[in-house]
């Protein structure tokens, strides 16, 4: 026997899911729940925003599903005994930072509970799963292999520009956040680039001296070339320099230079 349709939107809070999940509202499509996961390392006013969509949702009948690891990120990060293949000298607790060859925050805060939620569902139902991935988003959609998606934004013809602009149009403004982050996720990722992490530290200071805290608390370094105390003192540097309107161009030999000698300076005082 078939099982029946359900159809659930994937929604992240970020701009693309955002605005398909609200025109495919004013379009009338079939939503039967729309789901959330929460890494608990969102911005502040990414948790707002979502609470917002959350109401209109739920005002409208439709159900809203916040998944949620028991566990926190920080927990993870830093106090939950890893079982490592290799071990590392002192058995040090925690993942501590995602690298790029290994997002354990991914898997176990989102998408390990997003799978386990899903298949679930799936034993009873034919699950049509609805993707913000927008029409200029090729490369994403490349990646995409699974039968079951569908990608209302590429149907549109919306690219990223018109899923940002409608959802301002509607009111929708993460309080600037698009303004400074062209992708949002989680504040503390080390996978961000410098660019970004700059306007965390000047924008979100408060959240600039928890990432310094976390780093402080763990083993392996923010970046492999930085840790964020390091960071912390390029960013000063470069406002300094700035200001005096010296170069800041990380290949300019001169900033380099007066960089090395800033960290120097540093760990000798720290000595
Ligand atoms: S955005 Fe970064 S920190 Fe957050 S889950 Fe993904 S890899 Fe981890």
């Amino acid at each position: 026997m078939k099982k029946p349709d359900l159809h659930i939107v994937s929604f992240s809070g970020g701009k693309d899911s955002t605005a398909m999940l609200l025109h495919m509202m004013e379009l009338g499509m079939q939503i039967d729940i729309v789901l959330y996961c929460d890494t608990w390392m969102e911005f502040p006013a990414m948790y707002r925003h979502v609470e917002k969509v959350k109401k209109i949702v739920e005002d409208a009948g439709i159900k809203f599903v916040t998944l949620k690891s028991p566990e926190s990120f920080k927990y993870m990060m830093l106090e939950h005994t890893v079982k490592r293949k290799k071990p590392i000298p002192g058995n040090p607790k925690g993942y501590s930072w995602a690298g790029s060859r290994s997002r354990w925050c991914t898997s176990k805060l989102k998408t390990d509970m997003l799978s386990k939620y899903k298949n679930a569902l799936m034993e009873q139902y034919n699950v049509i799963e609805y993707v913000g991935i927008a029409a200029d988003e090729q490369y994403r959609l490349e990646r995409e292999q699974n039968k079951q998606h569908e990608h209302p934004l590429v149907d549109w013809g919306w690219d990223e520009e018109k899923a940002l602009s409608f959802c301002y149009d509607k009111g929708f403004d993460w309080e600037g956040l698009y303004e400074h982050f062209s992708r949002v996720s989680c504040w503390c990722c080390p996978l961000q680039s410098l660019e970004e992490l700059r306007k965390l530290r000047r924008y979100y200071p408060e959240l600039w001296q928890e990432l310094i805290e976390m780093d402080r608390a763990t083993w392996r370094q923010f970046k492999p070339e930085f840790s964020v105390d390091e960071l912390e003192i390029r960013f000063a540097l470069e406002d300094e320099r700035t200001a005096q309107g010296l170069t800041i161009n990380g290949h300019s030999k001169e900033f380099r230079q007066a960089l090395k000698e800033r960290l120097q300076q540093q760990q000798n005082f720290l000595r």
